[in-house]
């Protein structure tokens, strides 16, 4: 059964001391049993009881992700140390007021000299977590043009299954629910509506500068069922390792969600 978020408020420490981001231990507690905050983003929670808490709340996609960004220090710490003035031409990010702004989604998140993030949206681990991969990538590509699958990622073929589950699946319903929202998707996240594939709906996203995903959808038709895919810029082979890209798109699939709760 998974962990009410009275179990994991009795396994905190009650010091309301806000490192979590959030005001009081309760709030993080409703946040992370809603599968709104990882169990790592708590300083205080010893190692041996994020994992027995994590383990009843696996089958979420937030806490599924606790396994690949359980050492997001590390990260922060590895993007501290970077020259921004250098990698941020590179990566198409800007400098602003000594702080690395990358842009995603049309909304820009910043990371500052100690490799902390903020931005005006809600940082939540799933974007936290690709968007220090993307800038602590030590190679990078321009976008080609050239479209290939989760599997063919490096590393994909491991994740696949749990990408079709999680992303493809996921977006696919709520697609077939909501037959606008990929449009409607495409306004509000400065998409491009794609020529030249066969789907009922062709879309192009940026979640990050160089990293242009294609999502393809194909509206049910007689006695067929739909489908839907997403496809990948070959440049993402070597802008993200798989785990972040896995994480980006889970992240995706969760807010395009959310969306669709207000889409009529
Ligand atoms: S960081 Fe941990 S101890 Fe501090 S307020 Fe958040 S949940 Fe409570």
């Amino acid at each position: 059964m998974a962990a009410s978020h009275l179990e994991i408020y009795r396994a905190l420490a009650k010091s309301n001391c806000g490192r979590c981001q959030l005001p009081s231990c309760l709030a993080f507690a409703a946040a992370a049993a809603a599968g709104q905050k990882l169990l790592a983003d708590c300083p205080l929670l010893d190692e041996a009881t994020k994992e027995r808490l994590t383990a009843t709340l696996h089958g979420r996609p937030e806490q599924e992700l606790y396994k690949f960004v359980k050492d997001l220090s590390q990260l922060e710490q590895q993007v501290a140390a970077l020259d921004f003035t250098v990698i941020a031409p590179r990566i198409g990010a800007a400098v602003k007021d000594g702080r690395l702004a990358i842009p995603s989604f049309g909304k820009a998140f910043e990371i500052d000299c100690q490799g902390r993030m903020r931005s005006e949206c809600h940082v939540m681990p799933w974007v936290q977590y690709p968007l220090l991969a993307y800038a602590a990538s030590s190679q990078h590509q321009l976008p080609t043009g050239a479209w290939i699958g989760f599997r063919d990622l490096p590393g994909g073929l491991d994740l696949h299954n749990l990408f079709c589950k999680r992303c493809e699946l996921a977006l696919k319903k709520l697609a077939d629910a909501h037959p606008g929202l990929l449009h409607d998707l495409a306004e509000l996240f400065q998409g491009e509506e794609a020529a030249g594939f066969e789907a009922d709906t062709a879309l192009i996203l940026h979640p990050l500068p160089h990293f242009p995903i294609l999502i393809c959808w194909q509206a049910p038709e007689d006695g067929l069922e739909s489908s839907l895919n997403i496809l990948f810029d070959a440049c993402c082979k070597v802008n993200l390792p798989i785990k972040a890209a896995f994480s980006l798109c889970i992240g995706l699939a969760q807010m395009f969600e959310k969306i669709a709760l207000l889409h009529r």
